[in-house]
């Protein structure tokens, strides 16, 4: 399954926001859609960065923006499903947000 093809529009206080935050990125990196290609609504969301990092809530925070508009960042959980390959030592987990749209994704892994 091909990946969403869209990208955020940061604007450029987020950007600076982002960059003060010493978030761990490429400052001209490109933030892709997690999803895969053709997923249902509107919405793209793709880590910004995981809770901890700076996130007042401990929760994680993503970038999401509607085809077209500008990206802002949210507080919200991920997703954290447990893959059914997982074995007593290692258990991948779902590392897209919670509530996403489709199966479950640990980049490897669909369920
Ligand atoms: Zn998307
Ligand atoms: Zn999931």
């Amino acid at each position: 399954m091909p990946d969403c093809s869209s990208i955020a529009i940061v604007p450029a206080e987020l950007a600076r926001q982002l960059a003060e935050l010493k978030v761990d990125y490429p400052p001209d990196e490109r933030w892709e859609c997690d999803f895969d290609a053709d997923h249902p609504g509107d919405e793209h969301w793709t880590i910004a960065f995981y809770g901890g990092a700076g996130a007042k809530t401990g929760e994680d925070v993503w970038l999401r923006w509607s085809t077209g508009g500008e990206a802002g960042l949210v507080e919200h959980p991920g997703c954290e499903s447990d893959a059914p390959s997982g074995t007593e030592e290692w258990t991948p987990t779902c590392y897209w947000v919670k509530d996403h749209p489709g199966l479950h994704s640990s980049g490897d892994e669909r369920w």
